[in-house]
């Protein structure tokens, strides 16, 4: 069946929660209380987790049996995406054609716009939805997705090394001084669970990895403007190489106010799901380096937001989160064709584990990821996920 004939014929959603023997970020701090769910607050940050990894899978089917796949974040309640996704998107796509995976997400984005709804879990469900259908695409058409998606792609994508997730200062140094020792040049630690202090967590990992490392800090939107101008400041004679999420994601003034008054460039994006979000930070250079999430953005905007950075002459750092992996073979099909992307972030705690839901050659070795190779994402869920890990 060539491109053009090939129709949705069934799509189904998987809310899916993945066992894992630390929480990510690390252990609980004392006194935290878990929900019956498994959901917790990190005090550090004020962010709710769940003791799990989840996430949400999206199954279609095309007309001659070809399947796609797609995932997207659900760090808390993927029952809400499934739901989405099976009451809502599915009914509505049923006998569409495949043909055209940025006309069908530009639909349903315009479903609910005018209630508001520009994001979130909406646009999250929209994530995995475009990701499936960019997938099953490709796999009709018989190639791989960077092919599709555009030319000049590459094979293997330089990764940096994300979280280092140990209790005290000493082993989160070890962590990385491990990581080092694998061939990733380039690591990032997070502010939340910096015990001992940010500061003094900067200048010993930079002590004990090196002149040539490079150090990123996850300031995870604890600070006001001042506050994050004075922590970067302590930073910056260690060599900082980027300082992400300063302030909170609404102050868009005080992350501009950030990037005007320090030397390094400020990480911004992880939150935002499409180019409305980007743009304003973009035009007032609040964002040295852009932090998109496929697993909130899907391929479609995805591809916009690489292309507004270029207009900016913005870097790229894709964000990886909580996921099987079909987000992140999106993401690196994606990065492939787009040359603003210089890194790629690893997270080595979830990425690592999570292999053994997935078949296909999706791989982070020596400080690079290898863009996985075959039709579409080049990656499928292994079939004992669904039987496993499905909640009910
Ligand atoms: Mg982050």
């Amino acid at each position: 069946m060539d491109l053009e004939s090939a129709k949705i014929d069934r799509i189904e959603a998987f809310a899916l929660r993945l066992p894992r023997e630390l929480p990510y970020l690390g252990a609980l701090e004392p006194g935290v209380r878990v929900t019956n769910d498994g959901y917790f607050v990190r005090p550090g940050n004020a962010s709710v987790y769940s003791i799990h990894d989840q996430c949400t899978l999206v199954k279609i089917t095309a007309s001659d049996g070809t399947i796609g796949w797609g995932e997207c974040v659900s760090f808390v309640v993927p029952e809400v995406i499934r739901t989405l996704i099976n009451q809502l998107i599915g009914p509505l796509l049923v006998g569409r054609s495949v043909h055209d995976p940025a006309q069908i997400y530009y639909q349903l984005y315009d479903l609910m716009r005018v209630r508001g709804f520009f994001g979130g879990y909406y646009h999250d469900t929209l994530a995995a939805v475009d990701i499936a259908l960019w997938d099953l695409s490709a796999r009709v058409a018989g190639i791989g997705l960077s092919r599709l998606l555009g030319a000049g792609e590459r094979s293997r994508i330089p990764a940096y090394a994300s979280g280092l997730p140990g209790s005290t200062l000493d082993q989160r140094v070890q962590l990385a001084l491990d990581l080092q020792r694998r061939g990733f040049h380039a690591v990032k630690f997070a502010a939340a669970v910096s015990h001992e202090g940010t500061a003094r967590e900067m200048a010993a990992l930079r002590e004990a990895l090196g002149a040539n490392a490079t150090i990123l800090c996850d300031m995870h939107w604890k600070y006001t403007a001042p506050q994050a101008v004075a922590l970067i400041h302590q930073m910056q004679p260690h060599n900082l190489a980027v300082a992400e999420a300063p302030c909170r994601p609404e102050d868009i003034d005080g992350q501009a106010r950030v990037a005007r008054a320090v030397q390094c460039p400020i990480g911004i994006g992880e939150e935002l799901r499409t180019s409305f979000e980007f743009l304003p930070r973009l035009e007032r250079r609040s964002i040295g380096v852009a932090q998109p999430e496929m697993g909130r953005t899907g391929i479609t905007a995805f591809m916009e937001i690489v292309a507004l950075c270029r207009a900016f002459h913005t870097d790229v750092m894709p964000h990886a989160s909580i996921g099987i992996g079909i987000f992140q073979a999106a993401s690196l099909h994606a990065s492939a064709v787009s040359p603003m992307v210089s890194m790629h972030e690893y997270q080595h705690s979830i990425f690592d584990a999570n292999l053994r839901y997935i078949e296909g050659n999706l791989r982070c070795e020596q400080g690079w990821f290898q863009v996985p190779t075959g039709p579409g994402l080049g990656v499928v869920p292994r079939e004992d996920l669904l039987r496993d890990c499905l909640i009910r």
